[in-house]
């Protein structure tokens, strides 16, 4: 009776020391980032280059827009000029570079969010409770 209490309370502190550390090994940044000078500074980095994608993605999305301006302009120009053009023509489809430009501004803001999503994990590891079944009833 007695041995068996002892063993329920020890159950019980087991399972919520096993609660707590379970816990506290996904909060990355108390356990891990903030003591480590290495992550800190990848961190950093990290953090700079996605500022830098994101605005390389604005510029390129300026570019195009430019690109584009440039091309109806001078079609628009060349029509004054030869008096034949019909603008509907400038407004058909954008340039090529107006296209390369676009796709580079989906791809730098495509790769500011992945770093964004890296960044992540250097705060909290994060997971599908469904794959952890195993554990068992920790959350
Ligand atoms: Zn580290």
């Amino acid at each position: 009776m007695v041995t068996e209490k002892i063993l329920k309370q020890d159950i019980q502190k087991t399972t919520e020391r096993e609660t707590f550390q379970w816990t506290k090994q996904f909060d990355v940044w108390e356990t891990h980032t903030k003591h480590c000078l290495v992550c800190q500074d990848a961190l950093k980095n990290i953090n700079r280059l996605k500022i830098l994608t994101y605005v390389v993605a604005g510029l390129c999305l300026c570019l195009g827009i430019v690109i584009d301006a440039r091309a109806i302009a001078i079609q628009a120009a060349t029509a004054a000029i030869t008096e034949t053009g019909t603008f509907v023509s400038g407004l058909a489809v954008p340039p090529l570079g107006f296209w390369f430009a676009l796709g580079g501004a989906t791809l730098f803001a495509f790769g500011g969010y992945k770093l964004q999503q890296l960044s992540r994990l250097f705060y909290v590891y994060e997971f599908e409770h469904a794959d952890n079944r195993v554990v068992g009833n920790l959350y």
